[in-house]
């Protein structure tokens, strides 16, 4: 079976304990490689190996940096394929998406980073003839990157890519649910000649390998996505150590469909931000609130497009919706849908796992669900499933939607549908979150501020504020 290594010190290692865990397909149910289960002792071995690597690479100029990370971009780029059905296998997301979407965006955040460094100034400010004021950014040191399984290759060089492009070096941990292609990635880092330790990955558990580098004194900045509990526990530990933080968190996102939008493209729109990645995305709209005078007729046209969805093996191209990423997962999304029907929900469709044939017979598959009739305020409607789980909820006025959109401790992102400029406008204003899309839904600019409000998360990725984040800034006052 298939051992995946942690990449440390510029080499792929096996844990110092030697013990693995097992690494699941989500679409069959079965134990398909292993992943080190690594602890604190290879933590220290990684920071140690950062810390040695600091000095050169933060030394480095930025156009050389800039060449080694355009390398390894080329490098994903080249290796698509595999990374896909790599990606596939590990998540239980449809190939094409992964394939389409996922692994082109590692290439595109890595190239974005790699080129953005280059053009990366600070800031003076001149108090007139008499003094001048200059902003210094420099690299901070050894930087901690903690990411989730739902978008993994993604998610992961989304944090990496600007903490190395700043001339920082990296201890990383991807999630133990998803290792693989970040593994598949160190491969490429050493083939991409980055020199050693500048990039570390230790795969393991979050509650050994992540808490071990949260608590690391060396490790004065932690940059997480994940769920909201586990940002909470981070901060906990690293606040009272004046630790540097960005946490991107959970989401309960609204979707607003007005009765004056472009009808289809609502519609089709709305497929793809309830089910895309098996609803697995953070930034998915899984409460949708839809004008009354066009409930009945949205309502009918969603549920005949979302039907027509396919569950399926990930790595057939018909497939619309792959695997649940765990088995874990997967009881807790069921347990929802329960939740929802003690609530006083209507199934509209869905509402059940879905049993394939062949090798999928054990996989974890969940057929697209459309609850309907809760309170906007009932648990199913204020708590994260992250699945293809949604509500809809009709509505009469601004004030109304924007009471029940607002009303989840969440505040990550939203989408509003309507042709009105007005309505646009006041719903963008008025609506608590950190993205609001207005007639689209992942529109992605790399250059604009990525993150939430409330419990979605602290501080924004993107962009310059990406690089900002990942410098230490310094004030020098000179006299004349
Ligand atoms: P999670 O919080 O369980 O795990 C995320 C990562 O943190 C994993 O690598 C895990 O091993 C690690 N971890 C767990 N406990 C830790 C600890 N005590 N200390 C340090 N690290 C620890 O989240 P998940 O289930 O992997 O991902 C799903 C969640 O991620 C959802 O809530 C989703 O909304 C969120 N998410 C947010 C964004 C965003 O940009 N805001 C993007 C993707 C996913």
């Amino acid at each position: 079976m298939q051992k995946i290594a942690n990449y440390i010190d510029g080499s792929l290692q096996e844990p110092t304990s030697n013990n693995y865990l097992e690494n699941i397909n989500p679409a069959i149910g079965k134990v398909y490689s292993l992943c080190p289960d690594s602890d604190e002792t290879d933590v220290e071995l990684a920071y140690q190996a950062a810390k040695a690597a600091f000095p050169e690479w933060s030394n480095m100029s930025a156009n050389n940096r800039s060449k080694i990370l355009l390398k390894l971009a080329d490098l994903i780029e080249q290796n698509i394929d595999k990374l896909a059905i790599a990606e596939s296998i590990d998540q239980g997301k449809p190939v094409w998406l992964a394939k389409l979407g996922e692994i082109p965006r590692a290439v595109e955040n890595i190239h974005f980073f790699a080129t953005a460094i280059e053009h990366f100034a600070s800031e003076s400010h001149s108090m007139g003839s008499h003094a001048i004021n200059y902003t210094l950014r420099t690299p901070i040191g050894v930087v901690g990157c903690i990411s989730p399984w739902n978008l993994p290759l993604y998610l992961f060089t989304w944090k990496i890519a600007p903490a190395l492009a700043a001339g920082n070096c990296v201890v990383a941990k991807p999630s133990e649910v998803t290792p693989m292609t970040a593994y598949l990635f160190s491969e490429l880092c050493i083939e991409a000649g980055l020199p050693k330790g500048v990039l570390n990955i230790v795969h393991g558990l979050g509650g050994k390998v992540g808490s071990a580098i949260v608590a690391h004194p060396g490790i004065s900045v932690i940059s997480f996505t994940g769920g909201t509990k586990t940002g909470a526990e981070i901060a906990r530990v690293a606040a009272p150590m004046f630790k540097k933080l960005s946490l991107e968190l959970g989401g309960k996102n609204p979707n607003i469909i007005f009765a004056d939008c472009n009808f289809d493209k609502a519609v089709a729109e709305s497929v793809r931000s309830s089910f895309s990645n098996q609803g697995e995305i953070c930034l998915c709209g899984s409460r949708i609130f839809i004008e009354k005078p066009i409930y009945e007729k949205f309502k009918a046209a969603f549920i005949e497009k979302s039907k027509a969805m396919k569950v399926g093996n990930p790595l057939l191209d018909d497939t619309k919706i792959g695997a649940i990423a765990s088995q874990l997962h997967f009881d807790k999304v069921l347990g929802y849908i329960d939740l929802a029907k003690e609530e006083g929900g209507t199934i509209l469709l869905g509402g059940h796992p879905v049993k394939l044939d062949g090798e999928n017979a054990d996989g974890y598959f969940i057929a697209p669900t459309i609850i309907e009739g809760l309170a906007y305020n009932c648990r199913t409607n204020l708590e994260e499933i992250f699945g293809p789980v949604v509500t809809l909820t009709p509505f009469e006025t601004q004030e109304e939607v924007l009471e029940m959109a607002n009303a989840t401790q969440y505040g990550l992102a939203a989408t509003v549908w309507t042709e009105n400029l007005n309505t646009a406008h006041h719903m963008a204003a008025q609506i608590k979150s950190g993205i609001v899309w207005i007639n689209c839904w992942l529109l992605r600019d790399l250059r604009t501020p990525f993150g939430g409000m409330k419990q979605s998360g602290v501080g924004r990725e993107g962009g310059w504020e990406a690089l900002r984040f990942f410098t230490e800034q310094k004030n020098v006052c000179i006299k004349f």
